[in-house]
């Protein structure tokens, strides 16, 4: 199996864990060579992640010499290398245009509108902005290529929007897209998809408002608070969203909204991979595994027996970063972890690097875990946890 993977990711643990527990030996592919893979005979590969020909050519390459039998990417950066690849080698796949849809905002709106699936209006420019007849405020600004909510900025009206457009620029030089901004509560959704079929593994709630001007991502707890029905509908206009889009293979992590009233779900946003960060260990199926498991055993077409979520409510709290600076520390750790249903924290800035807020920053500060009975357990766990810890920065400290 060879797993493509971006130098920087702190998830290449879990997926190679995953690996070994399925006894499957595994190549990673990263554009630069793992200092400590140097010299490892053929255990890592450079694979250009960025240039999907390229980099599928170097898999078939690898395959001829090793015998490559899936190519899973573990994030965004792999996903149009491991569809190209699974393409020229006869994997199941997604086809590379819905793969380059699912990484281009723009591409992603249009055709989930042309197949009308529920989305916020849109448009998307070069410079002018829209016209607030046609598209009435209020607006969400972002970049057609970020992630991770970096440059995604509520604007109320053509003030604020101007200078929103500014900040969006400075991140992305790419065109702009502007969207109604749809109130109500958003949940994302983890699913699975085979032949075109989805399956969904997790409904996460996002109890913490994200109504802007920014939209950092804090809390997800699962199983999510809503109703049956509302859940319905949510995995209904989900694979609806995958059919529009052209997936139909792998792992899929979508965000949508629940306008209140209107009675709707729209679509935020559908991507060809898992749930980022380090928020899949939330997540345990059947007797204990891991959904990177589940990622690798559908590549390697194995049996997929069990893919019911354990019993119980988890979750994850995406520390907020407070400011800018250089980061000090994180203190209160063992505060925080003794707190009742705490079951994990990683912080994955070390000291002496700067942080950066959004809508500007582009990386997570850190992951608190927590499993519990209920959701509300869940999230009062992380809340307890949270306030127990300082982000200290240089020059002074600062609470979350
Ligand atoms: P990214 O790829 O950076 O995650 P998204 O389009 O998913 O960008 O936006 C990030 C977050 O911003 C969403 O999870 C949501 O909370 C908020 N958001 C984005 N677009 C809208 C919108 N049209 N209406 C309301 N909130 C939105
Ligand atoms: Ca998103």
């Amino acid at each position: 199996m060879l797993l493509l993977l971006p130098t920087s990711t702190y998830r290449a643990r879990d997926f190679v864990q995953a690996a070994q527990r399925l006894g499957v030996e595994v190549v990673v592919g990263s554009d630069e060579m793992p200092v400590l893979m140097e010299g490892s005979g053929e255990r890592a590969v450079v694979v250009p992640l960025d240039e999907p020909d390229t980099a599928a050519e170097v898999i078939v390459a690898l395959d001829g010499r090793r015998g490559v039998d899936a190519v899973v990417a573990v994030d965004d950066r792999g996903v149009l290398a491991a569809a190209a690849a699974g393409e020229r080698l006869g994997f199941p796949h997604n086809p590379p245009d819905a793969v380059a849809a699912t990484r281009d905002k723009e591409a992603m709106r249009r055709a989930l509108g042309a197949a009308e699936v529920p989305q916020p209006a849109f448009v998307v420019t070069e410079d002018a902005l829209p016209d607030p007849a046609a598209l009435p405020f209020p607006w969400v600004l972002k970049p057609v290529d970020r992630s991770g909510s970096q440059g995604v900025i509520r604007a109320d009206d053509l003030v604020e929007a101007r200078a929103a457009a500014v900040r969006v620029h400075a991140v992305s030089d790419g065109p702009l897209l502007v969207e109604r901004y749809v109130p109500g509560v958003e949940v994302a959704v983890e699913g699975l998809l085979r032949d075109g079929e989805l399956t969904v593994l997790a409904v996460f709630d996002k109890p913490d408002p994200l109504e802007g001007p920014y939209f950092e991502e804090t809390i997800y707890v699962t199983p999510s608070r809503l109703g049956a029905e509302s859940l319905a509908r949510v995995e209904a206009v989900t694979a609806r969203a995958c059919a529009a889009i052209g997936l139909v293979e792998g792992p899929v992590h979508a965000e949508l909204r629940l306008e209140p009233d209107r009675d709707r779900v729209h679509v935020i946003e559908v991507a060809a991979r898992s749930i980022g960060g380090l928020c899949a260990r939330t997540l345990r199926f059947g007797a204990g595994i891991a959904l990177e498991e589940l990622v690798l055993r559908h590549a390697l077409s194995m049996p997929l027996d069990g893919i019911v979520r354990e019993p119980g409510a988890s979750g994850v709290m995406m520390l907020p970063i407070p400011a800018a600076g250089v980061l000090r520390g994180v203190d209160g750790q063992d505060a925080a972890k003794e707190v009742p249903g705490i079951t994990g924290l990683e912080i994955t800035i070390p000291p002496g690097r700067q942080v950066v807020p959004l809508p500007e920053g582009d990386r997570y500060l850190g992951f608190l875990f927590a499993r519990g009975a209920t959701p509300e357990a869940v999230e009062e766990s992380l809340r307890t946890a949270h306030a127990r810890l300082t982000i200290a920065l240089e020059g002074g400290a600062i609470a979350p």
